[in-house]
């Protein structure tokens, strides 16, 4: 892939939808990979299911100090990072106590720039990545509101089925109001259509509508529905490591080509 353009490292990607199930994870991890193909990628599992943090191999019982350490115990980021199956991809984990942070912090100080104070609280350490990706729990609280007010850009996965643009105006209006609020700066990367059914003709005309509403917004690539997908994580690696030939691969690969160029073209 092409170096990223001329701007201060990193650039952060927060892959956000209030709606679980649409691909924020499968994204996040996939996407990270393809851009560790040649740059240095830092991946942060913000949901306490800690999937994106099983998905890279990483399982619960060693998972040790994470993402709550970061935001909530202000633990440096130094001491959270984890080596991945893929080089280049480094990893801050889902803790077990990650759970309890929506509640705990609520009571804190900067309760909404507590990720983004802990990522410029080295910037050494984090100028040594080209991209951080954020994958966030599916809701709007304040663990995808510290994604929101850290990040650059919102990547928004959408299920390409019937209802895919219902309750995208919740996500939409909360990248607004973060932009009026909190990160004035934050940009749509784009939204991605996932699990994408070729064989259904429902999914060629909601991809239609999607795109009707957000035009250019709308990445080209679209993800398929692919059984090697939903398979990789139970085997702890991303799609183009289990089954590098496969569509799921394939698609990820185009999707991370379509980001860089965008990108250069910004
Ligand atoms: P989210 O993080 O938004 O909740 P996930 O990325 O975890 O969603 O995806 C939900 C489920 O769908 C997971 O079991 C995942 O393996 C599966 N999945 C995601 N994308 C695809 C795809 N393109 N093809 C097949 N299965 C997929
Ligand atoms: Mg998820």
């Amino acid at each position: 892939p092409a170096p990223p353009p001329d701007r201060a490292k990193p650039r952060i990607i927060a892959l956000a939808n209030q709606k679980g199930g649409v691909g924020k994870t499968t994204t996040a991890i996939n996407l990270a990979t393809v851009l560790a193909g040649g740059h240095k990628v830092l991946l942060i599992d913000l949901d306490p299911q800690g999937n994106a943090s099983t998905g890279l191999g990483i399982d619960r019982a060693e998972r040790g100090a994470g993402s709550y350490a970061l935001l909530v115990d202000g633990r440096p980021l130094e001491e959270l990072l984890r080596p991945t199956p893929v080089p280049n991809l480094h990893l801050v984990p889902a803790d077990s106590d990650l759970a309890g942070a929506e509640v705990e912090l609520v009571a804190l100080e900067d309760r909404e720039r507590r990720l983004r104070a802990a990522l410029a609280a080295d910037p050494a350490l984090i100028a040594g990545f080209d991209y951080v990706l954020l994958d966030c729990p599916p809701s709007l609280g304040l663990l995808t509101l510290n994604a929101l007010v850290a990040a650059h850009s919102v990547l928004v996965p959408l299920q390409t089925e019937f209802f895919a643009l219902e309750g995208v105006s919740q996500i939409t209006q909360t990248i607004e109001r973060v932009r009026r609020a909190l990160n004035p700066a934050l940009a749509l990367e784009g939204i991605l259509l996932t699990m994408y059914d070729r064989r259904n003709n429902l999914s060629e005309l909601v991809a239609q509508d999607v795109r009707g509403f957000f035009k250019d917004k709308v990445f080209e690539t679209v993800i398929p529905r692919n059984i090697r997908i939903s398979e990789a994580p139970s085997h702890g690696l991303p799609v183009s490591l289990y089954d590098a030939r496969s569509p799921g691969a394939q698609a990820y690969a185009a999707l991370g080509a379509e980001v860089l160029r965008r990108q250069q073209r910004a």
